[in-house]
């Protein structure tokens, strides 16, 4: 039942996030708390991790600058390192939590890549478990999502707050 009150809730962050291209969702997180509703995880000064809404399997998070650019290029090397550091951090996280086989970590540069959201840059981390696809369809659009974000999200949330001055800022 759980899961079935949580997809419509669910549908609507989509939508509303496809039917406001002008407004962008890394732009309108990056100046949130983190919570479960906003699916913000973790944030630094300059980067911060979020779930994806639409996960390719268990844990799939996302790392995004706070800065609005879709190039590396613009990126400072202390935003870059905060990227990085973020993107470590999620997969200590995610090992901690699911206990993956492997991960899959990479950017979608430009929306021929496959960027569902081309104007801010994102890492995309995929913890990946033997035997649960031959090749990660990456940008397809076939997903396999056993686990809801809400679930997701306080497994993530409780192994942060397990850590020393690690926690989130809610
Ligand atoms: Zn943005």
């Amino acid at each position: 039942m759980t899961e079935r009150l949580w997809a419509p809730w669910r549908m609507q962050y989509v939508s509303s996030a496809r039917e406001q291209p002008e407004e962008c969702l890394f732009c309108a997180r990056a100046k949130e708390p983190c919570s479960a509703e906003n699916m913000v995880l973790l944030r630094g000064k300059h980067a911060f991790v979020m779930l994806n809404a639409f996960p390719y399997t268990n844990g799939h998070l996302m790392v995004a600058p706070v800065r609005h650019t879709a190039d590396m290029n613009d990126l400072s090397d202390e935003e870059l390192l905060e990227v990085m550091r973020l993107v470590r951090e999620s997969v200590n996280l995610l090992q901690e939590a699911y206990r993956p086989d492997g991960f899959n970590i990479g950017v979608n540069l430009g929306r021929a890549a496959g960027a569902g959201i081309a104007d801010h840059i994102h890492w995309h981390i995929v913890p990946r478990w033997n035997g649960d696809t031959n090749f990660m369809p990456v940008l397809a659009d076939v997903r396999v999502i056993p686990d809801s974000l809400e679930n997701t999200y306080a497994k993530l949330h409780q192994v942060l707050s397990q850590r020393d001055g690690n926690g989130p800022d809610s």
